[in-house]
């Protein structure tokens, strides 16, 4: 089978495509034949190293695709499901990937399987920011930066459904139409003139009641500044470098703030919290009130170029690679 790889961290050029042999699942996992892969900037960590991995690594957290074969103690799969999987192994850039049951879950028949890689990851991280770090009532206002992004769109969506007010920042007027679809009230192009002269203006000063910040060098002290007092700072990411280092004073100094830096994993850290997430996810879309965009679709062999574009922010909603159709 196809599978993509990374002998050791760098740009995209560090992305090799190797034949490997299709994997044989343990008695706890199933065999998924993919459909799709889904593309996320936490594999951009894994292959600079930012998040290292024993190098050389397979990459790739999230796809979707159907059972082939089961291993001896599985008891919620059977070969011809649909499946979907976003919490590892790595090794989702390939034709075949063996996944613990415990970590994968029914694609329902109104999702199919390409949306499903597009939206496991990004959708649970949307469910987890949105509706289980601070309570949000009708009324609130939050920034969201990113808002056209793959966790951005879905986020956003899910924030507005919920009756928040959403303010989000972009990199285009494009992203700002899209934006606007999908959630948002009011969009900030932050690439010029920043973001924080505008929050304020459209709080009237107060700030707003959660930021949900994922550029982290670029944005963060900003993002600091956007906040209302006993407010929410969530840092869940790194699109333009780690954020930096700060003292507790700085919390306090703009007004008894709250900090977090959570991971999907942790949320979704049992069977029941990854089933709950999901069906919340789920139900969202089949009512339509969530519109999966995918973006982009590349074949597996074009997965640098797929890295190439998310970095250098030409990309809009969820990106997916396609693999070669296989025996
Ligand atoms: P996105 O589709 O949101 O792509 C990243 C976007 O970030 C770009 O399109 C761009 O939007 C913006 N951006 C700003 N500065 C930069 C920069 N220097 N380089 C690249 N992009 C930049 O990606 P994902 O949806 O995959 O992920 C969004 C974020 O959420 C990432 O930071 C990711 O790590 C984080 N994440 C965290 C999780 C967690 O559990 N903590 C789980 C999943 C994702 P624009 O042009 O509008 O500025």
């Amino acid at each position: 089978m196809q599978q993509i790889v990374v002998s050791k961290p760098g740009g995209p050029e560090a992305l090799e495509l190797r034949e490997a042999p299709i994997p044989v699942p343990g008695p706890e996992e199933i065999l998924i034949k993919l459909a799709a892969c889904g593309v996320n900037f936490i594999d951009i960590y894994h292959r600079t190293g930012i998040y290292p991995v024993s190098y050389p690594s397979a990459l790739g957290l999230e796809g979707a695709g159907t059972v082939v074969r089961i291993g001896a103690r599985v008891t919620r799969f059977k070969v011809g499901d649909r499946a979907a999987f976003c919490l590892g192994p790595l090794g989702a850039y390939a034709g075949y990937v063996a996944v613990a049951e415990t970590k994968a879950v029914i694609v329902p028949a109104f999702i199919d399987l390409e949306t499903a890689a597009a939206i496991l990851l990004k959708g649970l991280t949307a469910e987890f920011l949105v509706r289980r770090l601070k309570p949000l009532k009708k009324g609130d206002t939050v920034l969201f930066h990113a808002a056209a992004g793959g966790v951005g769109l879905m986020a956003c969506t899910w924030l507005a459904h919920l009756g928040v007010r959403v303010i989000g920042t972009v990199g285009s007027e494009v992203k700002a139409d899209l934006a606007h679809q999908h959630g948002c009230d009011a969009t900030i192009l932050y690439r010029k003139n920043g973001f924080v002269d505008q929050v304020m203006r459209l709080t009237d000063g107060k700030g707003c009641t959660i930021v949900y910040d994922s550029i982290g060098a670029d944005t963060f002290m900003d993002t600091l500044a956007c906040c209302e007092t006993r407010g929410l700072i969530v840092s869940f990411g790194n699109a333009s470098g780690p954020p930096p280092a700060i003292s507790p004073l700085e919390l306090s100094k703009r007004g008894s703030l709250f900090l977090t830096r959570p991971t999907l994993f942790d949320y979704v850290s049992t069977r029941q919290e990854l089933d709950e997430a999901a069906s919340s996810l789920f139900s969202l879309v089949q009512s339509g009130i969530i519109r999966p965009l995918i973006g982009a679709r590349r074949k597996l062999v074009d997965a640098a170029s797929a890295h190439k574009e998310l970095e250098s922010r030409n990309t809009v909603g969820s990106t997916i690679l396609i693999p070669e159709p296989s025996e």
